[in-house]
């Protein structure tokens, strides 16, 4: 299926051949057809997967067939819940639209100056990409008019509700002629997604694109104990000098644990940048761009800071800690297998934790197959399922701590066995940087014991290992690296 066969304008076939696109996504095939037909749209799918142009080729049609809006309103209203991921889609309208005589696309984000906002909105602006807040502050200040829109669209609508939009939305959707069309796109559907939809769309079309089970496929989610912060540190280490990572995004649960692994990374030799939300526009901007262009290889983030983040060479996208929302561990691994490649998902968790694994195990639909790094075992494990056992509610009994081995196996709640990874090198000090050679990024060593899964990690170079160090190494707070710091954080 080419997008020839889609409807849409010779234009539009054009500026997609530019972009390299051949063939439709699954979204996009869907979706396009409907929407240029001038139906209202209710869209559940994955980031990563094609919604920009899903829903913004035909919104860029609609501008195609009226003649040029001079002197009037705007035509296209795009909202969108982060800054990172309006400047997204302006781009992807900018690109997608590039054989549009005149287009005009303007962005109006918050945490950005007013200076360039206010100049844009002075001309004529075609398609109009904003975040909630900051468009309601221009509409009060009647900097906008939203009379002459034809086509709204409320991109990730359910991210922009749990960020407390509603009332924003609401009010925005209030100056926006009835007649438009609406599309939404979003992860889920249902609650408070259907009671948006319910107020401001005419009976739209529902598309799902996949269940929650079903995404996510082309990436392989590991999940790894740890028993405590040195433990996940060296776990870190060792995924982090996995030979097939291209780029990595690390997820913290604060700004300050964001921060502190970044340096404590960048410290061991990582080329790491932290980005959060206390962070300036214009330093956010240039942390995306240095991971854009490569310099930067390992991006430790806050969900929301990353919501959005769209680079194609992320290979691993790592829960350092585990996300506060089980949903939000679908949008975190979804920064990975981007435009159909292959992603790698870890997971570390500490031993006290399991409740929250298990929380998300049942949003997700089913286990995140543990796996198990020889050398780096968990010294404290729990005693795997019986064959049969489903996540969700433990069975008395099962799925007990205990300190001794083994570890996983048979059966512990993934039908089949837990991964093994190479063992590595024991060495005294666990954070060592590795001591491989220039331009190999692991050194030759034992093979695996096995390797069910068909992939192997191979074992650090010498110097690098952890497990000798880690009997005597500090418990608790991470004491394992040359300098202390401390990953407790408080500021989200
Ligand atoms: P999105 O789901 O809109 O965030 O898109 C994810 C990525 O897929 C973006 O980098 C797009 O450039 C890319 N993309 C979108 N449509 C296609 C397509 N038909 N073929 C290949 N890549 C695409």
């Amino acid at each position: 299926m080419s997008f020839d066969s889609l409807g849409l304008a010779p234009s539009l076939l054009s500026s997609i051949q530019q972009t390299g696109f051949t063939t439709p996504t699954p979204v996009q095939l869907q979706a396009i057809p409907a929407a240029l037909a001038g139906q209202d749209l209710m869209v559940s799918s994955q980031t990563g997967s094609g919604k920009t142009a899903a829903f913004m080729l035909p919104a860029l049609q609609r501008i195609s067939q009226k003649p040029a809006n001079k002197g009037r309103g705007v035509q296209v209203l795009v909202l969108a819940p982060t800054r990172e991921l309006a400047l997204q889609v302006s781009e992807a309208a900018e690109m997608l639209g590039s054989q549009l005589p005149d287009l005009r696309v303007a962005t109006v984000v918050g945490g950005m100056p007013y200076g360039a906002q206010l100049k844009a909105l002075a001309r004529r602006v075609d398609v109009l990409v904003a975040t909630p807040g900051r468009l309601l502050d221009h509409l009060k200040a009647k900097r906008v008019d939203l009379s002459t829109v034809h086509t709204l669209v409320l991109d990730e609508a359910d991210r922009m509700l749990d960020m407390g939009f509603i009332e924003d939305i609401e009010t925005i959707v209030s100056r926006l002629p009835e007649s438009r069309q609406t599309l939404l796109f979003s992860a889920t559907l249902d609650g408070t997604v259907a009671k948006l939809a319910q107020k401001m769309m005419r009976d739209p079309q529902r598309i799902e694109m996949a269940s929650q089970n079903e995404r996510h496929a082309n990436i392989t989610q590991n999940l790894l104990y740890a028993d405590d912060m040195t433990h996940k540190l060296a776990l870190l280490d060792h995924v982090l000098r996995d030979a097939s990572l291209d780029q990595a995004i690390i997820f913290t649960a604060t700004k300050r644990g964001a921060d502190d692994l970044a340096e404590h990374l960048a410290d061991q030799g990582f080329d790491a940048m932290a980005l959060h939300g206390d962070m300036n526009q214009r330093q956010r901007l240039r942390t995306l761009s240095e991971m854009q262009n490569g310099r930067v290889r390992v991006l430790v983030a806050t969900d929301v800071a990353a919501r959005g983040i769209d680079v194609q060479t992320i290979s691993h996208a790592i829960n350092f800690d585990l996300p506060m929302q089980a949903e939000d561990y679908v949008h975190r691994i979804g920064r990975t297998g981007r435009a159909g490649r292959d992603g790698q998902a870890f997971t570390l968790a500490v031993h006290n934790e399991r409740h929250k694994v298990r929380r998300i195990e049942h949003f997700i639909g089913h286990p995140i197959p543990p796996t198990v790094i020889a050398g780096l075992e968990p010294q404290r494990t729990f005693r795997p399922r019986p064959e049969g056992a489903r996540t969700g509610k433990p069975r008395p009994g099962a799925a007990r701590w205990h300190g001794d081995r083994p570890a996983f196996g048979a059966g512990a709640g993934t039908g089949g066995e837990a991964k093994r990874f190479a063992p590595r090198t024991p060495s005294a000090n666990p954070w060592k940087p590795t001591a491989a050679p220039a331009g190999a990024k692991h050194a030759a060593g034992p093979r695996p014991e096995r390797a069910s899964h068909g992939k192997t990690f191979a074992p650090r170079g010498a110097g690098a290992g952890a497990p000798a160090a880690r009997p005597g190494a500090p418990r608790g707070n991470a004491g394992g690296g040359r300098r202390g710091f401390n990953f407790d954080g408080g500021r989200r």
